[in-house]
């Protein structure tokens, strides 16, 4: 038997332990749950060790256990993968819509609903259970280190700090995170472009206190009209960003890179009409929506706050207007400099008649792939041999921070792999994962193993 047939042969018993892990409320941010997220880790420990990975422990961090186990047994002369992936949810609870309690998994319609079901037990067991399948059948063809963190849900506190005190530990040939999903259920995608976010504060003071609009009106510079006009100013009316020097260290799309990302558009496009479904796209003309929400930088004004806006009226002058901003990032845009511009750049459009802060509250740096590199393309094959299709090349709009302290901190080629599909609920009520993509998700582990170790 080898272990393609080994996961056919434990399909149910797999299916089984999925939902055992499913029915540990391994909420992360809820203190409550502390002592589940310890269960989920310690129900992962035990796995491990049974499948033959003896080195397998529960590691206490400040905040919840990171899982780590190693098999080496492929011998120093294979290649070693470093496997990424979460084993804590987001909370949820029947209030939210939930059709199912959220921690009783149910199975319906070839798919198993329960919190983390997506997002992201799934991924987690199906590295586990790839490797399960190679172990029990002759051995994996390369060694194996499985990191799972308990936090990835409430901010990664303690994976950094974990992740750099260890990198001799944690050395790796390539290191894979399996997050995230699909836009298709049969066409896998490759994402191999992840934006970074730098938020900030812009504050404007004007009157030293909320003043009376009939004495004080016409004479003095409202902080809301202020902010107003300097937010105005931010785009050009094309959608382009106006801060000077933002684009500078964009790298451009290359006509080769462009008709990749053109074969995934249908989807983004589809996507885009479901979820968005404002009355008119908007943004810079030059730039498809694949590109401008995966390969371009934005600034976006995520919320603004000042005067009087409650039920009923006041006809107050404020004395100050605030502005929250965040930019997303792309290569090789870091969030020092692109903060700093826009802080520059606002100065120098502020009004004399308001005072204006800024300030610096979140960093994230933005990550490219090598879409031409070795384990990409081992990747790429893996998908082809499973699914029977070559994945599409993808660059999501958002961020994982933990794959940018990944790079970083190991210097290892980095692999993005997704087997869920992205209508599965991750975040919200009726969280779900379709079974038959889970399996694929193992054999497409197994699969890459076998391209790595060539
Ligand atoms: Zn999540």
């Amino acid at each position: 038997m080898d272990a393609s047939d080994y996961i056919t042969t434990h399909a149910e018993q797999f299916k089984e332990q999925l939902k055992d892990l499913l029915r540990i409320p391994s909420v992360s941010t809820l203190p409550a749950h502390k002592a589940d997220v310890q269960r989920a880790a310690d129900w992962l420990v035990e796995d491990m060790r049974r499948i033959g990975f003896r080195t397998a422990e529960a590691i206490p961090t400040a905040g919840h256990p990171i899982v780590y186990g190693e098999w080496m047994g492929a011998g120093a002369g294979a290649p070693t993968l470093l496997v990424y992936g979460h084993y804590d949810v987001q909370p949820a609870e029947m209030a939210d819509g939930w059709l199912t309690e959220p921690f009783q998994p149910v199975e319906r319609d070839g798919r198993i609903y329960a919190r983390g079901a997506i997002d992201s037990k799934s991924n987690v067991m199906a590295q586990l259970k790839a490797a399960e399948a190679m172990l029990a059948t002759g051995g994996a063809p390369v060694n194996l280190k499985l990191l799972f963190e308990g936090e990835e849900e409430s901010n990664s506190e303690n994976l950094s700090a974990f992740v750099a005190a260890n990198r001799e530990r944690l050395k790796a040939d390539v290191v894979v995170i399996c997050d995230g999903s699909m836009a298709d259920r049969e066409q896998p995608d490759m994402y191999y472009g992840l934006r970074g976010v730098v938020s900030m504060e812009l504050e404007v003071f004007g009157p030293k206190q909320d003043l009376h609009s009939g004495h004080f009106g016409g004479t003095v510079h409202n902080p809301i009209q202020a902010l107003a006009e300097i937010i105005t100013r931010l785009h050009h009316p094309d959608g382009s960003v106006s801060v000077p020097g933002f684009y500078d260290d964009v790298e451009p799309l290359s006509d080769e890179e462009r008709a990749e990302l053109a074969k995934a558009l249908p989807w983004i496009e589809s996507e885009w009409r479901d979820v968005a479904a404002a009355p008119a796209q908007w943004g810079e003309p030059a730039y498809n929506l694949h590109e401008r929400i995966g390969a371009r930088p934005t600034l976006e004004i995520n919320g603004i706050a000042g005067g009087f806006a409650a039920e009923g009226f006041k006809t107050v002058l404020p004395g100050r207007a605030l502005a929250k901003i965040s930019c997303r990032l792309v290569p090789h845009q870091t969030s020092h400099k692109i903060y700093e511009r826009v802080r520059a750049y606002v100065m120098q459009i502020a009004p004399p008649t308001v005072r204006v802060e800024m300030r610096l509250v979140s960093i994230g740096e933005p990550l490219l792939i090598d879409r031409h590199s070795a384990s990409v393309q081992a990747a790429l094959r893996a998908y082809e041999t499973v699914w029977g299709k070559r994945p599409n090349f993808t660059r999501a709009g958002g961020s994982i921070p933990v794959a940018v302290d990944l790079q970083r901190e190991l210097g290892a080629p980095l692999v993005l792999l997704a087997f869920g599909y992205k209508g599965c609920g991750a975040h919200g009520p009726n969280e779900h994962v379709y079974l038959d993509m889970w399996y694929r998700g193992m054999a497409t582990m197994i699969a890459f193993c076998r391209e790595i170790a060539g």
